[in-house]
């Protein structure tokens, strides 16, 4: 028999194996002898009160031994010679399209015009310790995409509980630790991403699929109205640039950093429109402040707490003011993907311990509240906002001083209006530079956020402090750009065999709503296929 117990404990209780037991056997009323096994198959944080307690679900197994298996795993079948699909980007919309192409018997061709997980790494590295961005290798293009050296936050808005379990069981199928089955914030961290990613790319070409790096997709081959396949070229440096068509049904997964991707597609008079974003600042604290904030202490996370969340939202002068993307124990990163541009984001490792928590936050943008802002020629254009992201990141990599170092400025001074005359140490590798980001952001973005630092502050003691910086600018919270498909057949409005996809479509927004994303596409045109 299978019992599943809700329990209410103390943090160091719920973190002792041998408490669980003993109060699972309390609970349960029995013999020692009956108990198979005991597993945590829920776990979550309550810091609402004073003592900080934690809900626990324990699943005991009760005359009977303990299941081995604690995830699902899927038996992904052998696709040679069978029809093939192009799936154009390898962040998480793109793997998990693949991999759903691969069930449901097609055989994906995966073009990424980024490097393969590992040397992605070193070019990343490059970008804090030279400075220079490579456009197609970075924080935002590789492979496992935008997704790779992110935080690996795993929880979503996403109602669908089904699709949800689903992603974070093939997540563990390749290598994620089935603890992101069990923590109600589920979370992988940057250190253990790249193997995920690299056994997803070894499960496609196990089963017949292709994977090609460094290919570059440049333009679609349109028949009477179907999109046919793909032109791409090899992007490697030391290789002369080679072009070749890949034909088949795709599925456009290009993530929200690819603008030669929507200006192709404006070029082309495709179906697409301007899309409301969210602009602001990284805002980073110690990591020690927001933990004592928190969780009510001086003495911060103790031994048996994780670093600890926070998260803020604010309607101020008509527009959401929020938290986003928030990483304890982490990192603000520079997440540019062309020369001129900085831009911010924020990651963490697995053990969440840097000495620092970070968090963009934004202000909520319509396509009418920029349109005096953005060059004429662009206004009331599918591309207006994002020529508003491209204009503010080459503003702040002026004020950066034309590198990565990033413009910042102490939290308070910022709603006060006042310039920093000194910073505190910053987790960006890259550096920061006292700057007044109050006076060159815009006012409509300055003057939302400002407020909303000073309600947040009221909400939590300690939080609105100088100990905190703004860092500048994120404007990367999603796309800019919405691709409009049919609602059933989800291939593009006008067109057929284009299936936009994901985050860079508009229709994701993280990393399980990408994957999610991904899988439909794939089921999309899978069923076309099987009409056709
Ligand atoms: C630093 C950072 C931290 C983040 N942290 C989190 C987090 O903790 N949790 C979370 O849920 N989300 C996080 N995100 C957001 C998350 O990564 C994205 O929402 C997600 O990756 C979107 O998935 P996608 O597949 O739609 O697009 P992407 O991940 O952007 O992937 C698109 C891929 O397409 C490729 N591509 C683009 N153009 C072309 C072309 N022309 N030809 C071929 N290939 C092309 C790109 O190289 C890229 O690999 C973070 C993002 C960043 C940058």
């Amino acid at each position: 028999m299978i019992r599943d117990l809700n329990l209410r404990i103390l943090p160091q209780e719920a973190a002792s194996e041998s408490y669980l037991r003993k109060a699972a056997l309390r609970e349960l009323g029995i013999d020692p002898r009956q108990l198979g096994g005991i597993r945590v198959v829920r776990r979550s944080i309550d810091a609402r009160q004073r003592q900080v307690m934690v809900n626990v679900t324990l699943r005991a197994y009760v005359d009977e031994p303990m299941a081995e298996a604690d995830y699902q795993s899927i038996n992904y079948q052998n696709v040679e010679g069978k029809p093939q699909a192009i799936v154009v980007g390898a962040g998480p919309a793109g793997l998990f399209a693949a991999l759903r192409l691969i069930e449901l018997g097609l055989r994906p061709i995966v073009l990424e015009r980024g490097k393969d997980v590992h040397q992605r790494k070193r070019d990343i590295a490059r970008i804090s310790r030279e400075h220079t961005v490579d456009p197609e290798s970075n924080y935002s293009f590789g492979e496992g995409g935008a997704g790779a050296y992110s935080d690996g936050k795993l929880y979503t808005r996403s109602k669908k509980r089904g699709s949800v379990e689903k992603i974070l069981n093939v997540l563990c199928q390749h290598g994620a630790s089935t603890s992101i089955l069990v923590d109600a914030h589920p979370h992988i961290g940057t250190d253990r991403l790249p193997r995920v990613i690299e056994n997803i790319r070894t499960t496609i070409i196990d089963c017949g699929g292709e994977v090609h790096f460094q290919t570059r997709v440049t333009d679609l081959i349109i028949e009477n109205g179907v999109v046919r396949g793909v032109q791409a070229e090899r992007v490697a440096s030391e290789e002369v640039m080679q072009e070749m068509a890949y034909m088949g049904p795709v599925i456009l997964a290009t993530g929200h950093s690819a603008r030669d991707v929507y200006r192709m597609m404006y070029g082309k008079g495709l179906s697409i429109e301007a899309k409301g974003i969210a602009v602001g600042v990284r805002l980073e604290h110690p990591s020690h402040l927001i933990d004592q904030i928190q969780y009510h202490s001086r003495d911060g996370r103790g031994q048996w707490l994780p670093a600890a969340e926070y998260s803020y939202v604010q309607q101020v002068q008509d527009r959401g003011v929020y938290s986003f993307c928030m990483c304890p124990g982490g990192f603000v990163v520079p997440a540019a993907t062309g020369p001129e541009q900085v831009v911010v984001n924020g990651m963490s490792p697995s053990n969440r311990g840097s000495k620092w928590s970070n968090s963009g936050m934004v202000v909520e943008l319509h396509p009418d509240d920029i349109s005096s802002d953005i060059p004429e020629d662009m206004r009331n254009t599918p591309l207006a906002m994002m020529a508003y992201q491209e204009q503010l990141e080459r503003l702040c990599w002026q004020q950066g001083g034309y590198r990565q170092t990033a413009p910042a400025q102490r939290m308070h001074d910022f709603v006060n209006n006042r310039l920093s005359y000194d910073l505190p140490a910053s987790s960006y590798a890259p550096g920061i530079i006292s700057s007044p980001l109050h006076f060159w952001m815009p006012p409509f973005v300055v003057s939302r956020l400002q407020e909303g630092f000073r309600i947040f502050g009221r909400r939590s003691k300690g939080f609105l402090t100088n100990e905190a910086i703004v860092i500048g600018v994120e404007t990367r919270t999603s796309a800019p750009v919405r691709m409009r498909r049919d609602a059933e057949t989800l291939q593009l409005l006008n067109i057929k065999g284009l299936y936009p996809c994901g985050e860079g479509a508009g229709y994701a927004g993280g990393i399980v709503s990408a994957a999610i994303d991904g899988e439909r596409c794939a089921e999309a045109c899978a069923t076309t296929l099987s009409l056709t």
